[in-house]
C-alpha cells in the first residue's frame, strides 16, 4: 500500500517522501486508517515493524486537522501578565497526545520522529520527559505548552503530581513497547497516568506480546479496541 491510498495530511506525505519511504509497513498499513477513524487499538508488533509512524503519522495528521490553537501559551500568558504589571500565574501544559515509553533511548526516538514527520507544520511541537534530565530544563520545555508529549512513566508522574502537567484536554494516549514498562514495573505509574486522563480519549497499546498482564491491561484502558497481531 502506497502512502497517497492513507488520507494522510499532505504535510505528511512530504515528510514521507523526505524520509525515503515509498510503501507503508504490515502495521502501519493495519493501523493507521482506524486510528484516522478513532478507534481503540491493540497491536502485537516488534521493534522494526515502523510501528512509531504507525501511531505518530495519524497522531499528527490529528492535530494539524484541528483548528490551529488560538490562545496564548503559557509563557505568553505570563508574559502578558508582567507587562500589566501583574504577579505571573503558573500555568500547566495541556497535551493533547500523550506518549509513554520504557526507556529514555525509545523516549528520545520517538521525540525525533515526530519532528521529522511534523517537520512541515511549525506549529507541532513535541517535548520528551525523561528521568535524569535536569528539572528547570523540562520546566522550560513544558512552558512552551507542546501538543505532544512523550514520556518515561516515573518522571511524568512527579511532573503531573507537582501540577506542572493538566490532562483534561488530552485526545491520544499511546503506550509503546507496554510488556516492557510492566517488565520494568511501571504498572502503578501508567494505573495513575491513566486515570488523570478524559475517559474520552483514544488509547492505543502497542507491545511485542499481547498475553498475560499486558493483555489484561490493555482491556482495562482501552474501549472496544481493533487488536492487530502483525
Ligand atoms: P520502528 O519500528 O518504529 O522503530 O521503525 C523502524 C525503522 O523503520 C525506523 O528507522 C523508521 O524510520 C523506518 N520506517 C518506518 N516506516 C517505514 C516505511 N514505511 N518505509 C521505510 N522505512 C520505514
Amino acid at each position: 500500500v502506497n502512502f497517497s491510498e492513507l488520507n494522510l495530511h499532505p504535510a505528511l506525505l512530504q515528510a514521507i517522501a523526505d524520509a525515503g519511504y515509498t510503501t507503508a509497513t504490515t502495521v502501519q498499513q493495519q493501523s493507521i486508517p482506524a486510528i484516522l477513524e478513532g478507534r481503540d487499538l491493540m497491536v502485537s508488533s516488534q521493534t522494526g515493524s515502523g510501528k512509531t509512524a504507525a501511531f505518530m503519522l495519524p497522531a499528527i495528521h490529528r492535530l494539524a486537522s484541528a483548528p490551529k490553537p488560538s490562545g496564548k501559551t503559557p509563557n505568553q500568558q505570563r508574559q502578558s501578565a508582567m507587562s500589566q504589571g501583574q504577579r505571573p500565574r503558573f500555568q500547566p501544559a495541556q497535551p493533547k497526545v500523550l506518549v509513554l515509553a520504557p526507556t529514555r533511548e525509545l523516549a528520545l526516538q520517538v521525540t525525533a520522529a515526530t519532528e521529522k514527520y511534523g517537520a512541515q507544520l511549525r506549529f507541532i511541537k513535541s517535548v520528551a520527559i525523561l528521568g535524569g534530565m535536569p528539572y528547570p530544563k523540562q520546566m522550560q520545555l513544558l512552558a512552551r505548552n507542546p501538543q505532544i508529549l512523550v514520556a518515561t512513566p516515573g518522571r511524568l508522574i512527579d511532573h503531573m503530581e507537582s501540577g506542572k502537567i493538566d490532562f483534561s484536554q488530552l485526545e491520544m494516549l499511546v503506550l509503546d513497547e507496554a510488556d516492557r514498562m510492566l517488565d520494568m514495573g511501571f504498572i502503578d505509574d501508567i494505573e495513575r497516568i491513566v486515570a488523570a486522563t478524559p475517559a474520552t480519549r483514544q488509547t492505543l497499546l502497542f507491545s511485542a506480546t499481547l498475553d498475560g498482564m499486558v493483555g489484561q491491561m490493555a482491556s482495562r484502558i482501552t474501549r472496544d479496541p481493533l487488536v492487530i497481531r502483525i
